[in-house]
This record gives C-alpha cells, sequence and structure tokens, in this order.
C-alpha cells in the first residue's frame, strides 16, 4: 500500500498537503509527508512496535495523525483510529479488544487515558503535531518500509457503532489499495485535483476514501481540520472536489454564499455514508449547476457502489457496484427478482477480512464464498442502479407485516413544512412493534395531523405511523448517521 501510495504521489513537488489553520502543520509537499511518515515508524519501531502489531490512535486530525498512519503502515504494523469523540471509559474498551502496542492520544486526555491504556505505552501528539511521539521522531533518521503481503493487515478500524457495538474490521493492504486505485479511476481523479478535505480521519470516509485517493492520484489536499463550511467556500475556487456526508452539503446549502460561480472551479461533489435526501440533491444541482455523486460503502467493505462519473447520477440511489465487486439482492436465500428488496451482499476484493477477535460474527456474515452480508436492505433495478432502502435492524414489523421505513420517511419528507423524518418501530402490546414518526419541521410547519392526513390516502393501513412526534432535529453522529437506536430507546415506553 504505502510503496504505491508513495510512488503516485512523491516526486510532484508542486502537489502539497495544505493544511489550515496553517498552524496545524503548514503545506508540505509529498517528498515531505512520506519523509515524516519514516521518521515516526521509526519512532515506533524505537518503542518496540513490531510487524502485526496494533498501533491504537486517539488524536485531533492532522497532518501529523496522516504521518503517524502512513508510518504504522511503513512499520508493518496496524493502525487503529478512534473517534475523538470517545470517552476514557469507551475508550478502554478498544484498548482491551484490540490489545496495541502503543497507543497515541493527545497530551490533553493523557492522564485519564493511562488508566485504560492497559500494557500500551502511550505516546502524545496534540493537534499541532507535538507531543512525545513528534520529539521521538525529530530524533530520528529515515526508514525502509517493511515488506508486507497482500493479504497482511494494514488496519483494524471500528464501526460507527450505529447498530450496536462497534466492531473491529480487518483491513487488508490489497483492501485498500484496490479500493483506492478503483475509486481514483471511477471518479478521475489526477494530479490536476485539489480535494478539499474536512471529513474526520478516523473513519473508512475521510482516511481510507479522501486521503488514500488523494496520495494515489497525487492530487493536491486543502486539508481542514474538520466541518467548517466557511473555510470550505473560501477553498472552493481553488479547488476542484470536495467528499463530504449529506450534512456537509445541506449546511452549506444554508450559505448565500454558495453560488454557481463559487462551485465554478470545482469538477465533483461526492456524498456517502449516510443517504443523501432527494431534495438535497435537487437544490444542490439548482444552486451549483453540479449533480452531487452518491457512493455506498462500509467499513467493513470500504466502497462497493457509486454513480458514474459521466453517466446519469440517479437521486436517492447509490448507483452501480464498482469494477470489480459484485453485488446481489437476497431474500431467504436465493437471490431476489429485478427490483425486489432484500438483503444487499457484496463480494470483491474490497471486502475485509473478518472482524477482529470475532470469529463466530466473522463466520455469520462472510460467507465461505466470499459474499458479505452487509445487513442493509436494499434493491436493484432493471438498469442495475443499487437502492439502499435501510438498514435490515431498522425494519420494522408490526403485526407480522414489513414496514421499510424508507418508503414512509420518502413520503413524509415530501410534505410541505417537513424538513425530514426517521421512521422507527417501538414495542408494542398488539403489534409487537408500532410504527412511529419522528419529524423536523421546516419553514411553515406542520403537524401530526397535516402528515397522518397526507399519508392516509397513499400508505397500507399498516404502514402509517401510529404516532407522530415533532422534533427540532433528529439526533446524528459526526458522521452524519441518525442514531434509530437512540430514538427507539427513547420512545420505547411509548405504547407500554
Ligand atoms: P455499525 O455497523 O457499528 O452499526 P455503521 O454501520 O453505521 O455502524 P459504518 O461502517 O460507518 O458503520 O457505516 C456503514 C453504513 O452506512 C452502511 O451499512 C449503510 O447503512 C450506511 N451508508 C453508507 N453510505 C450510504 C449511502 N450512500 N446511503 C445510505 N446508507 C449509507
Ligand atoms: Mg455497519
Amino acid at each position: 500500500l504505502i510503496q504505491h501510495l508513495r510512488a503516485a504521489s512523491v516526486g510532484r513537488e508542486d502537489a502539497v498537503f495544505a493544511t489550515q489553520p496553517k498552524t496545524a502543520g503548514g503545506d508540505v509537499t509529498f517528498g515531505a509527508l512520506f519523509a515524516r511518515a519514516e521518521q515516526m515508524a521509526a519512532a515506533l519501531v524505537s518503542r518496540g512496535v513490531e510487524p502485526g502489531d496494533r498501533v491504537a490512535v486517539q488524536v485531533h486530525k492532522s497532518l501529523a495523525a496522516i504521518e503517524l498512519y502512513l508510518g504504522t503502515v511503513m512499520a508493518g504494523a496496524i493502525f487503529l483510529p478512534l473517534n475523538t469523540a470517545y470517552t476514557d471509559a469507551e475508550v478502554a474498551y478498544f484498548i482491551a479488544d484490540a490489545t496495541p502496542r502503543v497507543f497515541v492520544c493527545d497530551p490533553d486526555r493523557e492522564t485519564g487515558l493511562r488508566e485504560v491504556a492497559g500494557a500500551a505505552e502511550i505516546v502524545t501528539l496534540d493537534r499541532n503535531g507535538q507531543g512525545t511521539l513528534s520529539v521521538l521522531a525529530d530524533g530520528q533518521g529515515g526508514f525502509d518500509p517493511v515488506a508486507r503481503e497482500a493479504d497482511d493487515l494494514a488496519a483494524i478500524l471500528y464501526t460507527s457503532g450505529t447498530t450496536g457495538r462497534s466492531k473491529g474490521a480487518m483491513l487488508s493492504h490489497a483492501n485498500l489499495y484496490s479500493n483506492s486505485l478503483t475509486l481514483r479511476d471511477y471518479w478521475q481523479f489526477t494530479s490536476d485535483d485539489v480535494l478539499i478535505h474536512a471529513l474526520p480521519i478516523f473513519h473508512t470516509h475521510g482516511l481510507f476514501v479522501a486521503t488514500n485517493v488523494a496520495l494515489l492520484s497525487g492530487a493536491s489536499v486543502v486539508f481542514l481540520p474538520g466541518f467548517d463550511g466557511e473555510a470550505i467556500l473560501d477553498a472552493m475556487p481553488g479547488a476542484t472536489a470536495l467528499m463530504g456526508v449529506p450534512t456537509f452539503y445541506t449546511r452549506l446549502l444554508a450559505d448565500p454564499r454558495l453560488t454557481r460561480e463559487s462551485a465554478a472551479n470545482m469538477r465533483l461533489f461526492i456524498s456517502g455514508s449516510a443517504p443523501l435526501l432527494v431534495d438535497t440533491h435537487e437544490q444542490w444541482e439548482m444552486r451549483t449547476g453540479h449533480r452531487i455523486l452518491e457512493r455506498y460503502g462500509m467499513t467493513e467493505t470500504n466502497m462497493s457502489t457509486s454513480n458514474p462519473y459521466k453517466g446519469e447520477r440517479r437521486a436517492g440511489t447509490v448507483g452501480f457496484p464498482l469494477p470489480g465487486v459484485e453485488a446481489r439482492v437476497m431474500k431467504d436465500g436465493a437471490e431476489v427478482p429485478t427490483g425486489e428488496i432484500g438483503v444487499l451482499e457484496v463480494r470483491g476484493p474490497n471486502v475485509f477480512q473478518g472482524y477482529w477477535q470475532m470469529p463466530e460474527k466473522t463466520a455469520e456474515e462472510l460467507q465461505a464464498d466470499g459474499w458479505f452480508i452487509t445487513g442493509d436492505m436494499a434493491k436493484i433495478d432493471a438498469d442495475g442502479y443499487v437502492t439502499i432502502v435501510g438498514r435490515q435492524k431498522d425494519l420494522v414489523i408490526t403485526g407480522g407485516f414489513n414496514v421499510y421505513p424508507k418508503e414512509v420517511e420518502s413520503l413524509i419528507d415530501d410534505l410541505p413544512g417537513v424538513l425530514e423524518s426517521a421512521v422507527i418501530g417501538v414495542p408494542h402490546p398488539d403489534f409487537g412493534e408500532a410504527v412511529v414518526a419522528v419529524v423536523v419541521p421546516e419553514g411553515e410547519g406542520t403537524s401530526a395531523e397535516a402528515i397522518t392526513a397526507a399519508l392516509s390516502g397513499q400508505l397500507a393501513r399498516f404502514k402509517q405511523p401510529k404516532e407522530i412526534i415533532l422534533l427540532d432535529a433528529l439526533p446524528r453522529n459526526t458522521m452524519g448517521k441518525v442514531q434509530k437506536k437512540a430514538l427507539r430507546e427513547e420512545y420505547a415506553g411509548l405504547f407500554a
């Protein structure tokens, strides 16, 4: 992986990783980036890190954190990034599960995390790239990357924990390399590109999709510490591409500076990690003249499907299986007829090596013939476009009938005075589960009665919400994913 990333990017002295604000590392050439990564690798090895060891990392987004990622993989070790929002108690679970050799954390968190670090040695790195790790790295010379096989692990990435406890997805060098190569070519990234990077780097989207694709194309990167609408709009005239989660796009739409002119230099806006509302897609096109390219992936599979670069980018769909990736929709052990809903399975070089320390779960979901059961419900239409209709775990079964939340949500979202909605199932004494809609009003607003009246003619009775709750905002995590689990817990007692 490292050799490919380095070969593609180093030598382009004009291409830089430019951090904003400059304090977080300044502008560096790819040559300097990899030179520092070598020092990071040497620093880790000096602390006893051996090939196959885990290096757990919970630090703010910075250039140094990217250098640490590259350095870890150069050392033949396994990079294991953790969400910066995780508390000490939450980190304790990951450390106990992954038993890292070294744990890199922010100096501000060191005292608390020392309690949970177990046998891992703690070193520090702050948001400006300073700390005991950087001091260690300063004293190092160059480093020859440790040779690794295609199937050796490069990273363990924990899933977002949307449906339950996070699972460690084991990703090999070949998983990461093959996917970034595919995406680079599918989305036509070249060294002429300038990518705005505003995503977190503890998640597959910002770490592998954005970072690896940029390095593998030798594209320049405008590296922001996090989402900042102003900074993105400032960067757009000098940039060509943005990768974001749907909330990036809804927030940018709220800024009057977003116009056809401000987006004129951009060639590509990519969205993923959570469903993009059709409405957002349409508004974006009206405002900027660009159609957002939506793709679909998971921690376990990297990216599996994408709307086309040249062909029709169909709103509400996640496009086609990527080259080399197969997708099928299954129900009761057989593929469903075209256009029908079932559970999506994918197979290809992108699919992970299994869940860390969870052989039973791995065996259940990653089948012997390579097909991985994603847990997402989907349909594939006659043109080959894949539509994600929701997670299997979010399916509502009421009185023995299946209700796909997306079907109900789409109708509610289209009603006047509605911004968005989340449909969940909550325990019900008669029906097993009852359909409940949580709705966020906008503009003129709406009422439960208005929604009920509007849906009555459009939906079979069993699909109609038994209760409609109006809220100011849906609970979301950092990746913009709606936390349906939290909603189900909140309203569990509604019919008790
Ligand atoms: P956990 O597996 O721990 O419950 P998670 O599934 O949210 O958490 P991730 O691997 O970060 O963890 O997210 C992958 C999921 O995100 C997919 O399975 C899918 O449900 C959703 N997703 C990603 N991209 C899209 C998209 N474009 N449209 C709809 N859903 C998407
Ligand atoms: Mg998941």
